[in-house]
């Protein structure tokens, strides 16, 4: 009877880490397709909108039946400033990314510009167009990390003490837009075609999606390649040493070449968040970066006075 058990046990523990294994490949290969049906039937907006719906849907269902930390499962109050964020910086980061777009097909034209290699095979084109844009998002984020003034910014998106997809979008505006500028940037000064861009533009958002999310997942090698959850999960440390890692949004080649890649071989501690003050209400995290200084300070000093009334309350 005890071998039995033992037998069910072990084939149990197989079948999940099988399922670990596989869920995020399935996930991605599956998105890559519905983008690749969209752009083949001319109908790229809809079929984006499908495959994001469906994503969310199923994200939001591996979260509960297999979570990679059951106290990310509590809500931390935020949703309404998470999905006020994200729609919020999707609407002007929109436009913005349609102007350069269109900014983008008058210097190059529908099929790149001089400097583009067309000769190239359309999906070596698109991995290659990836990888440009990525290094003007990894630049934009190592800099929001690294220089006081942006990282008010960005600290938004790095207030929250939990991760789940609903977070994924969480950024303020004009951080949203900073990155954006410098990924089209990219593009726009190595010339690339439409089919580029419009890859571009609907690969990154399902991967980002995937990052952020609270499912128990495993990713062996591919988080040397890819940005996985796994490694975001460091990015939202506490410490900055270990937090100001992973810039990458989709890959990791800039991390690799510029050494800032982290995957230390044991668990991230759930207790994510900033050192610095952020306030809890939309609109407080709006203007949160434009009133930084104050706003520390009053914290800090509020801290302080609330420590000498505990010392001055000791017998
Ligand atoms: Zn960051
Ligand atoms: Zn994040």
């Amino acid at each position: 009877m005890a071998i039995a058990n033992d037998v069910t046990h072990t084939n149990t523990r197989r079948v999940r880490n099988v399922i670990r294994y596989t869920t995020w490949p399935m996930l991605v290969i599956a998105c890559v397709w519905m983008i690749y049906l969209g752009i083949l039937k001319d109908q790229p907006i809809i079929y984006f909108n499908i495959t994001y719906f469906c994503l969310a849907l199923i994200i939001c269902v591996l979260e509960r039946i297999m979570p990679h930390e059951e106290c990310w499962l509590k809500s931390d109050g935020q949703i309404v400033a998470d999905l006020g964020h994200t729609v919020l910086s999707k609407i002007p980061a929109q436009i913005w990314a349609g102007l350069m777009i269109i900014g983008i097909l008058e210097v190059a034209g529908n099929d790149g510009g001089v400097l583009w290699p067309n000769t190239w095979h359309p999906a070596i084109q698109v991995i290659f167009g990836l990888l440009v844009a990525e290094f003007g998002l990894y630049w934009a984020h190592r800099f929001a990390h690294q220089w006081p003034f942006l990282w008010r910014f960005h600290a938004v998106h790095h207030s929250v003490v939990r991760l789940w997809f609903v977070n994924t979008g969480r950024f303020h505006v004009l951080d949203a837009m900073v990155s954006i500028s410098l990924g089209q940037a990219m593009l726009l000064m190595a010339g690339a075609p439409e089919f580029v861009m419009l890859w571009t533009a609907m690969l990154t958002p399902f991967i980002g999606f995937l990052t952020h999310c609270n499912i128990d997942m495993r990713f062996g090698p591919l988080s040397y390649i890819f940005n996985t959850p796994e490694l975001h999960r460091w990015h939202h440390s506490r410490s900055k040493e270990e937090g100001n890692t992973n810039y990458g949004e989709n890959f990791m080649l800039w991390d690799q070449l510029f050494g800032t890649f982290y995957n230390p071989p044991r668990r991230p501690s759930p207790n994510i968040g900033i050192g610095d003050y952020m306030p809890q209400s939309f609109w407080g995290q709006l203007k949160c970066p434009f009133v930084w200084e104050r706003q520390q300070a009053e914290t800090n000093s509020n801290e302080v006075s609330s420590m000498n009334n505990l010392a001055a309350k000791k017998p």
